[in-house]
């Protein structure tokens, strides 16, 4: 039983069609999903659709890329009153985007203040509100944007654990924070063949420290790679880190489920 542990299911990509995704998802042996939010809206979104269907998470989060866009000046409040919604399983997406420019009239300068900002508050509340933390980051190249996100999660280590999603990176940046408890997940990258730094990671990261992911709708793995990407599809990814690992996917199944029931608390 294969968990997709990030979708945006509220994404207008397959918000109209959840049902159906849903029941692909089963077919292919992915019983258990968690949505992904992105802003106070998105937030509300998927614990909507976490209410309707029993087979369905949420977290509850603002993403890097939004931060200029959430304007309430209560916004903590409103989060912290979606992270007590009982279907609430993390806080995130939250973290650090380098790699997208600032939105018009955004110094690079303020616009990366504000997301330190926002990430710094959302470590702060998930500790208050004994959640873990679903975390982005993204660099045009080099590791600076790694380098702030473990400057800034450092101090929480042992208060909660992240899962750093979409991991890329080689695995010598991932084992110290994989030491401190925290945890990396892979999408569909894990199954390009032009990815030796994730396939490197993939093979070396201990049982119970990593998860899978679609990131959906976005970053389809092989055979759908650059089509709509859907939850079925974790599948694939999971056939990947298998093979690269050496076992079999019923291993690989109840690792990364293991992982994740203890992680989301699900
Ligand atoms: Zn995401």
């Amino acid at each position: 039983m294969l968990i997709d542990t990030h979708a945006h299911l509220d994404s207008c990509q397959l918000r109209d069609e959840i049902s159906a995704l849903l029941e692909r998802a089963a077919a292919a042996g992915v019983t258990r999903i968690v949505a992904i939010g992105c802003d106070i809206e998105s937030s509300r979104s998927c614990l909507d659709i976490a209410e309707r269907f029993p087979q369905v998470w949420a977290t509850v989060g603002v993403h890097p890329c939004y931060v200029t866009e959430v304007t309430q000046p209560d916004w903590q409040e409103r989060l912290r009153q979606l992270a007590g919604h009982p279907r609430c399983a993390a806080l995130g997406e939250m973290g650090l985007d380098y790699y997208h420019d600032p939105p018009d009239g955004w110094s690079l300068k303020d616009y990366q203040a504000r997301q330190h900002e926002f990430f710094s508050a959302q470590l702060a509340l998930a500790a208050e509100t004994g959640k873990n933390v679903v975390v982005h980051q993204r660099d045009r190249k080099g590791l600076e944007c790694w380098r702030d996100i473990v400057r800034l999660v450092t101090p929480w280590n042992g208060k909660l654990r992240a899962v750093f999603h979409c991991w890329i990176l080689p695995w010598a940046e991932a084992a110290p924070v994989v030491e401190n408890g925290h945890l990396i997940s892979f999408t569909g990258i894990a199954t390009y063949p032009k990815a030796p730094e994730t396939h490197e990671s993939a093979a070396a990261v201990p049982d119970g420290s990593f998860m899978l992911e679609t990131d959906s709708p976005y970053i389809a793995p092989v055979p759908h790679r650059s089509q709509r990407n859907e939850p079925a599809y974790v599948r694939h990814t999971a056939e990947a880190i298998a093979r690269l690992r050496g076992v079999s996917i019923k291993h690989i199944a109840a690792v990364t489920g293991g992982a994740a029931d203890a992680f989301f608390r699900l």
